[in-house]
C-alpha cells in the first residue's frame, strides 16, 4: 500500500466537516493515524463508536502532539483560543489548516499563536449540508466541489502544496486566492443567500394574518428550499457573520438596492423589468448546470 500523505493527522471539532474530512482520509488512506478532540465527551465516544478516529484526547494541546497536520473544524469564533492553546505543542515542520467559512478574520485571529516553523495554510472547503454533529459526516461530501485555499503572502509554498494535494485526494477542485477576495465571494454565493434564508422563515413564522400551522401545512417549493438553508446550525452562522461583518454588510447593501428596484418594478406594473431580471437569473441556474454537468 502507499506511504499515507500525512502520518499522524489531528483534527479538532469533529463534527459535520470534521468527521466527513476523516471519512474522506480514510477512503483514500491518506493518515497513517487519526487522532481527533472536541468540546464534549459525548462527541468523543461517538467519534471512537463510528471509527472515523483512532484516538481522541480531551486536551487540544494532547491531541496535537506530533501531528504532521493539524486541521481546525471549530466554529469560526473560537479558532483563535483553539490555537492559542496548541499553539505551545504544535511539532515543527508541522501544517495546521482551518475549514473556516470566513478568511481573514481567522486569520488574524490564530496567526499570533503559530510558532515558528509551523506552517500555517488557511482553506475553507464550499462544500456542506444543514445538519452537525459527529453523525452527520460523510466521505463523499467534498466530492467535486471547490476548496479554496488562501495561503499568507510569506507562506511555505510546500506546505500549500502538500494541503492542494490533499484537498484533491479527499475529491475537491482547489483554487487559491487572497482571504479578501475569498470574504467577498463567500459573502455573495453562501453567506447572504443563508442570511435570506434566516430571514424569509423568520418573516413567515412572524406573520400574524397566516396562522403558523399554514405554514408548515402549505410549505411547498421554494419556501420548503429556504427552510432546510435555515435549519443550518446557528452557532457555526452566528459566528460567519460576526467575523464577515464588511463583507456581509457591502452585499447585503447591493442586494436591498437590487430588491427595491424590484419592488418598485411590481408597484408600478413593470413587467419588462421583472421578465428582465428572471431571465437573466434563469441563463445563470442554466451555466451552473452546464458546469456540473462538465465536471461528471
Ligand atoms: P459542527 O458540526 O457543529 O461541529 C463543530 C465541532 O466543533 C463539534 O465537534 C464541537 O464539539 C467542536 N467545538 C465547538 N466548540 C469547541 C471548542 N471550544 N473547543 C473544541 N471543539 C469545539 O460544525 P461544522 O458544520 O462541522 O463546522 C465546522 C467549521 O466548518 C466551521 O468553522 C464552519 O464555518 C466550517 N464550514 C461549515 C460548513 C457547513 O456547511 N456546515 C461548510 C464549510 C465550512 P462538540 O461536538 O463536542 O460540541
Amino acid at each position: 500500500m502507499a506511504e499515507p500523505l500525512f502520518q499522524k493527522v489531528t483534527l479538532i471539532g469533529l463534527g459535520l466537516i470534521g468527521s466527513s474530512l476523516a471519512h474522506a482520509m480514510k477512503r483514500k488512506g491518506l493518515a497513517g493515524h487519526i487522532t481527533g478532540s472536541a468540546r464534549s465527551n459525548k462527541t468523543l465516544k461517538t467519534a471512537l463508536k463510528i471509527g472515523f478516529v483512532d484516538s481522541v484526547f480531551e486536551d487540544a494541546g494532547q491531541a496535537v502532539e506530533d501531528a504532521d497536520l493539524v486541521i481546525l473544524c471549530v466554529p469560526v469564533g473560537i479558532c483563535g483560543t483553539v490555537c492559542e492553546q496548541i499553539g505551545p505543542h504544535l511539532k515543527k515542520g508541522a501544517i495546521v489548516t482551518d475549514v473556516g467559512s470566513v478568511k481573514a478574520a481567522v486569520i488574524k485571529a490564530c496567526q499570533p499563536h503559530i510558532p515558528q516553523g509551523v506552517h500555517f495554510v488557511p482553506g475553507h472547503p464550499m462544500a456542506g449540508t444543514e445538519f452537525s454533529g459527529p453523525e452527520s459526516g460523510f466521505a463523499e461530501l467534498f466530492d467535486n466541489r471547490w476548496c479554496m485555499l488562501t495561503p499568507l503572502p510569506d507562506g511555505d509554498q510546500q506546505a500549500t502544496d502538500k494541503m492542494i494535494e490533499f484537498w484533491q485526494a479527499c475529491g475537491a477542485n482547489v483554487e487559491t486566492m487572497t482571504a479578501e477576495h475569498h470574504d467577498v465571494v463567500a459573502a455573495v454565493t453562501s453567506h447572504l443567500p443563508h442570511l435570506i434564508a434566516y430571514n424569509i422563515v423568520g418573516t413567515a413564522d412572524d406573520l400574524e394574518s397566516v396562522a403558523d400551522q399554514e405554514v408548515i401545512k402549505y410549505a411547498a417549493g421554494g419556501f420548503r428550499d429556504f427552510t432546510r438553508i435555515a435549519a443550518s446550525d446557528p452557532t457555526m452562522w452566528r459566528d460567519v457573520f460576526l467575523n464577515n461583518r464588511e463583507a456581509v454588510l457591502e452585499v447585503l447593501g447591493r442586494f436591498n438596492e437590487d430588491l427595491s428596484q424590484l419592488a418598485r418594478a411590481i408597484r408600478w406594473g413593470d413587467g419588462d423589468k421583472l421578465y428582465e431580471t428572471f431571465e437573466r437569473t434563469r441563463r445563470i441556474r442554466q451555466s451552473i448546470l452546464d458546469e456540473d454537468k462538465s465536471k461528471d
